[in-house]
Order: C-alpha cells, then structure tokens, then sequence
C-alpha cells in the first residue's frame, strides 16, 4: 500500500478545510469501502482525513415527523433504530441485507453513500476500465458482466452501484447534506449519484472537498407498508443482483400511493418514476403491477450475461407489490 498521510479531524469545519488543502485527500469514515481499494492500489490518497470524531452519529426527529440521520450514524445502527423499523422499514430491511453483521457494525451512513462499484474489473488493475483509468475501456462489455447494469448505461461503463440503503433512501425521497468551504446545501438523493455517460469516473455531483453530514428523510406516512426485497446469488454477503424497495397505499381497491425503486439495475439507485406513474391511481392488481413492470424496463439494454435481468427485475417487482397489496387487504379484514 502507497504510504499516506492521516489526519484526525476535530470539527467539520477542520475536516473540509484539511481535505480542501490536498487535492489527494480523501475522507475516511468506517473505511470498509476505502481501505479495500487503498490495499488493491485503486486509491491512492496522499492524506486521509478521520471524520469518525466528528459528532455526526445521532438520528433526530425534524419538525413535522421526518427523521434527521447523521452522515456517522452506522448502518447497525440505524437498522435497530425503532423509529425506522416502524416508519421506514424498508429502510431497515435494506441495511440489514447489506455485507455482513461486522461490516455493518463499522460502515457509516455517509460511506454508504459513497462506496463504488464492485464490478470485478474495477478492482483488477491488468483490465481496461474507464472507471479507474479514463479512457482506457471497458472489459466488462463483452466480458463477465452478470452483475453489470441494464438502465442508465453507457459504452462507457455498465457499472451498478452497490448500495441497499441507498435504494430506498431514493424511494423515500431523502435529502443529503453536504458542508463545503462555502457552506452547506443540501443534495436530493436522486440528483446525488451521477450516471456514467463519457465520464464514468465522475460517481457524484459533490464539488471536491465536500462532506456529506447528514441524510434527511421526510416524513411519509406510505412508507410504513414498505418492503426491500434482493434477490441474489446466495442468502447472504451478496450483492443485488436485483432489488425492489417498495412502498404501497391502497384505498377501495385504487393506489392512492406508491414509491418504488430498484437496486442492481442500473450505476446508481434506480427510482422506478415510470412505474410509479402508471401505478398511482390504478387497481392495485397483479395486471397492473406488471403494466408497471414492464413499462420501468422497457429501455432496459442487456448483455450477454445480464440478458436475465430484466425478467428478474419484472417478476421482483410484481411479487412486491403484491405481498404489500395483500398485507392491506389482511389488514383490513382483520379490522
Ligand atoms: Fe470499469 Fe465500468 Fe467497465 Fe466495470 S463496467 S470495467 S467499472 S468501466
């Protein structure tokens, strides 16, 4: 490993100011994405910055019922949190189907957010990937590209992001905020991860030396008949190979609201708008569900190995939204 040097930061203030100060930095919260990729040679920061002191690790309630979640917050611990069990839980769901218990134990909220692909080829130095190195290539398009993506694609890159919870933080409509030398703004987590067009190297709208300190998630009634569901190679310390956040109101047999967005499918966290606007509205029945399915997937582009994903994608989809819909039909007749 390339030798670095590292610096605590004490406030947020000092944190942007040391990471604006080397164009090299990089900061570091639970380090289970950057230490991986400083080992394999694939960062190589001259400074690492140590946020972890920085007092970013609560979940506080906003005025009006969302929930503030500090960018330190670990995914453990924000999965445990009552308040997103029961408010959110797809949320929780999707934490608790990320990496491992250890790894979850020490991965941050904000890293979350910002850990990068783990398209095999990126991780390999001897390949050719514009990723890692520009202009280069990208031996993921004809080669092993079982997990790469098939929305928001490129001949550029194929890559997926990796993230549970940032697929349902995209169906809840969060907010991230960020401090720069110039202040703090606040981000929508769609408009967060970019898509990869002839610059997949650039993963994020974030100007250099910002740091992510919060994520906010507003309030939303809906979300508490919610579910993440992830369909993978194995039941465990997998990643999607696709993944349904999904949230549902019915009322007499109409939607009246939905959320939804996918996971596996695409370079960033998908939020299935397509879908979304031919289901609210309409019956909540398995005809419409697949309308919307097949609609979300229609501009899918596949390869070789990923030609399967637009069918698991279809069938995670309807298979969500129908247990959703039936929970409320139980529901209601328990009533
Ligand atoms: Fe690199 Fe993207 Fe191609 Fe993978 S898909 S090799 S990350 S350019």
């Amino acid at each position: 490993m390339k030798s670095f040097a590292y610096v605590k930061a004490t406030n947020v203030e000092d944190a942007v100011r040391a990471i604006t100060a080397e164009p090299g930095a990089k900061f570091l919260g639970g380090g289970t994405n950057l230490v991986d990729l400083m080992r394999e040679g694939i960062e190589r920061p001259d400074t690492v910055v140590d946020v972890t002191g920085l007092p970013l690790n609560t979940v506080e309630e906003l005025p009006g019922g969302g929930l503030r979640i500090g960018a330190l917050v670990r995914n453990s611990a924000l999965a445990a949190d009552r308040r997103v069990r029961t408010r959110y839980p797809m949320l929780s769901q999707a934490l608790l189907s990320g990496a491992s218990a250890q790894l979850r134990n020490m991965a941050t909220v904000g890293g979350n957010l910002l850990q990068r692909t783990r398209c095999p080829y990126f991780y390999d130095g001897t390949s050719a990937c514009n990723k890692r190195e520009p202009g280069s290539g990208c031996d993921a398009l004809d080669g092993f590209n079982r997990g790469g993506a098939i929305l928001g694609v490129s001949d550029s890159c194929i890559a997926t992001h990796p993230s549970d919870m940032c697929v349902a933080l995209a169906a809840l409509d969060a907010e991230v905020e960020v401090r720069g030398l110039d202040g703090t703004r606040r981000v929508p987590l769609a408009d967060l991860h970019a898509l990869p067009g002839d610059t997949p190297e650039i993963e994020t709208t974030l100007a250099p030396g910002e740091l992510i300190t919060a994520v906010e998630l507003p309030p939303a009634p809906v979300a508490a008949n919610s579910r993440y569901r992830k369909v993978r190679d194995r039941a465990s310390y997998a990643f999607a190979l696709v993944s349904v956040a999904a949230a549902l109101e019915v009322r007499e047999g109409t939607v009246s609201q939905v959320r939804l967005a996918l996971g596996g499918v695409a370079p960033k966290p998908w939020r299935a708008r397509e879908a979304e606007r031919i289901l609210l509205n309409g019956p909540a029945d398995e005809a419409a569900f697949r309308r919307a399915a097949e609609a979300e997937l229609a501009t899918a582009t596949v390869r070789q190995g990923n030609a399967f994903k637009p069918g698991l994608a279809k069938a995670t989809i309807v298979a969500t939204l129908r247990e959703l819909s039936r929970e409320l039909s139980t529901e209601g007749a328990g009533r």
